[in-house]
């Protein structure tokens, strides 16, 4: 059985990109007799708004795709991220780390070489500053408003005796096994924040567990999210949980080869919608089939 999902966060409009990934996780599911869920990913509560979480359901019903009720929010799901991050401290696996973007960044930085500090697919790579304190930390209950890193290489030693660490990637043409080793995922990626101080909760963690939790089979969205892939599939893996299919498509892009961003009201979905465009003309705007 095949599900797919699509999972905007609802901080903006939706706008042609978004068009594109929803209705290619539809029609994937659709072409094989599965389902399509929606998922609304409103951890970052500083940023989502009621306002358009409403207007993605009215665009994509009136884009014709539907998805089976209740909607999971992740706003509604905190508990969980926490007792997963529970799990993973039992394990010791993650830790409480307290600096800043600041000090991350002055802790990358030799002062004489003044370059740009090392970027993962999670921002910044961490120099490691806290993972000192870990021992300390591990003897007691999880502490929480504080950030919590995972301890990449711990991870690598518990991962090791559970044999190569892939996914199938089904993006670009023919589908292929990308495989995550040990030596990318400590240089590349490092000690990438679980939850943050803020949130209690990450969007790795959460994608991770929702994934999951819906029973996902194929994860379709944008090329952008490719790097963060492995972070995902680590975490998987850490946690006994299933690897979906990862349909990682292009973007779409303005004229000037710019990729989209929220507040490009210019390509939102309902700016297209006012002017009187049809769902077909917006399919043919983002080059997928009509008349299914
Ligand atoms: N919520 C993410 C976004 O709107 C998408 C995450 C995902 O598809 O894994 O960019």
């Amino acid at each position: 059985m095949v599900i797919t999902r699509f999972a905007p966060s609802p901080t903006g409009p939706l706008h042609l990109g978004h068009a594109y990934s929803a209705l290619l996780a539809w029609d994937m599911a659709r072409e094989a007799g599965g389902t399509f869920v929606l998922r609304i990913e409103d951890i970052d509560q500083s940023r989502a708004r009621q306002k358009w979480e409403r207007q993605i359901y009215d665009d994509l019903h009136w884009l014709g795709l539907s998805w089976p009720e209740p909607v999971l929010r992740q706003s509604q799901n905190l508990n969980r991220y926490v007792c997963t991050l529970r799990t993973l401290w039992s394990y010791g696996l993650i830790y409480p780390c307290t600096c800043t973007r600041r000090d991350v960044i002055a802790a990358s930085t030799a002062p004489q070489e003044g370059d740009f500090p090392p970027h993962g697919p999670d921002g910044l790579i961490y120099p490691g500053t806290c993972r000192g304190a870990k021992a300390r930390a591990a003897s007691g209950p999880m502490p929480r408003g504080v950030a919590l890193r995972l301890d990449m290489e711990a991870a690598f030693d518990v991962l090791a005796a559970r044999g190569p660490l892939q996914f199938t990637e089904t993006g670009e043409g023919q589908a292929r096994d990308v495989e995550i080793t040990r030596d990318h995922a400590l240089n590349d990626i490092g000690d990438v924040v679980l939850a943050r101080r803020d949130m209690g909760t990450s969007y790795h963690l959460a994608v991770v567990i929702d994934d999951a939790a819906q029973g996902i089979t194929h994860v379709t969205r944008g090329a952008d999210l490719f790097d963060a892939t492995a972070i995902h599939v680590i975490l998987q893996r850490l946690l006994d949980l299933p690897t979906p299919v990862y349909h990682h498509h292009r973007l779409i892009r303005d004229e000037d080869g710019k990729r989209l961003a929220k507040r490009d009201d210019a390509r939102a979905i309902a700016t297209y919608r006012a002017a009187g465009e049809t769902p077909d003309d917006i399919r043919r705007r983002v080059g997928l089939p009509v008349a299914r």
